[in-house]
């Protein structure tokens, strides 16, 4: 990989007629994805359909960013707002759930639409993000909270604003005395590396004379999407004194599977990437075909505790219907009643 042209597209893709085009879908399938596609955004940038193997069918990065059929059906239990963003919105644009954290949107399109989005209801639609007063609306929730110490962005792609509007905003946002910490969400840098730039990286940093850190999250699934372009703008960005996590979305046909994701960590890390988050699926529409069980995620967890270092370990988090927050879902070691603990190769110790 890469593969060669015909097929290799310079513009990101945003239609199903663009995707046959391309040759990533088949003519026949055109109508059924033009449905999909009125539904939920689709993109697929250059630097991706670069990693697909048109020939394969279940090439992993075709299943994250190319639209299937399955998106049209609903299961039970999945929901327009799968973690209560709404219900803890007190301003546009704002999601405070936490004490000491608040998430801030500024805009809602994405380099790239993921097929299993959580926020797929509000992303990539007519709703681009906050206007000028809406930002300050929300800047303005945000300076009033004396206990929030930490503005997480997100959206959408915070990395698709200019780097001076970027710059901007963090400025801001650091010069808030009760601010520590501003994080970023991307993926910015796997979808379209070459967004990823010295100006942006410099955005990415405190003002002068500002104690608060940036650190950025990079939104990554599969090995294969380090290509070497990405990896030189990760390269740039830790060159550049950004903190770098990582976080990954538990997918069944992408990487719910230990050896995948071992690849993945073990990737990341010589990137200078901390992995921070592996996401169970969020219950979002139409998402059913990726969602692995709890159960599944949990043996992976256990598999890699014994075979990667413990700074490629992410912590294995589900995301909790209706707005609760995050918490760990294991695997647990640990069994108090019982007294008793168990090491990497499954064996119980007695622990009083
Ligand atoms: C995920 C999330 C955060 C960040 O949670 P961490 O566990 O600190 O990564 C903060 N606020 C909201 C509303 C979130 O959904
Ligand atoms: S990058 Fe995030 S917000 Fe954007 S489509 Fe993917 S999962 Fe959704």
């Amino acid at each position: 990989m890469p593969f060669d042209p015909p097929y290799r597209p310079r513009r990101t893709l945003r239609s199903a007629a663009d995707l046959v085009a391309a040759g990533l879908v088949p003519p026949e399938a055109a109508a059924d994805l033009a449905r999909v596609a009125d539904r939920y955004a689709v993109a697929v940038p250059p630097a991706l359909a670069d990693l697909i193997d048109p020939a394969d069918p279940a090439d992993p990065i075709r299943r994250q960013v190319v639209p299937s059929a399955a998106e049209l059906e609903a299961a039970p239990g999945e929901l327009v707002d799968p973690i209560g963003d709404e219900a803890y919105s007190p301003v546009k644009g704002v999601v405070h759930r936490y004490p000491d954290r608040v998430l801030l949107k500024p805009v809602l399109v994405c380099p790239l639409y993921c097929r299993f989005c959580f926020r797929r209801e509000t992303v990539g639609g007519a709703d681009g993000g906050l206007s000028v007063e809406e930002l300050e609306a929300a800047l303005a929730y945000i300076a009033g909270q004396q206990g929030v110490r930490e503005v997480v962005l997100t959206g959408g792609d915070p990395l698709m604003l200019p780097p001076p509007r970027l710059a901007a905003l963090i400025e801001r946002l650091c010069r808030l005395p009760q601010i520590e910490l501003v994080r970023v969400h991307s993926r910015v840098p796997v979808a379209e590396p070459n967004r990823v730039t010295p100006a942006q990286a410099q955005a990415l940093r405190a003002p002068d004379g500002s104690e608060a850190a940036v650190w950025l999250a990079v939104h990554v699934n599969h090995p294969r999407e380090l290509s070497p372009a990405v990896r030189r703008g990760l390269a740039l960005l830790a060159d550049a004194g950004v903190p770098l996590l990582s976080q990954t979305v538990l997918l069944k046909g992408v990487n719910a599977d230990a050896a995948v994701l071992d690849s993945l960590f073990r990737a990341l890390v010589r990137n200078r990437v901390r992995p921070y988050y592996l996401h169970h699926p969020d219950l979002a529409p139409g998402t059913a075909h990726f969602r692995p069980t709890l159960a599944e995620g949990r043996a992976i967890m256990r598999d890699l505790r014994g075979r990667l270092t413990g700074i490629a370990q992410p912590t294995y988090v589900l995301d909790i219907p209706g707005g609760a927050g995050k918490v760990p879902v294991g695997p647990e070691y640990l069994d108090e009643a019982a007294g008793t603990v168990t090491d990497w190769q499954g064996r119980v110790h007695r622990y009083e």
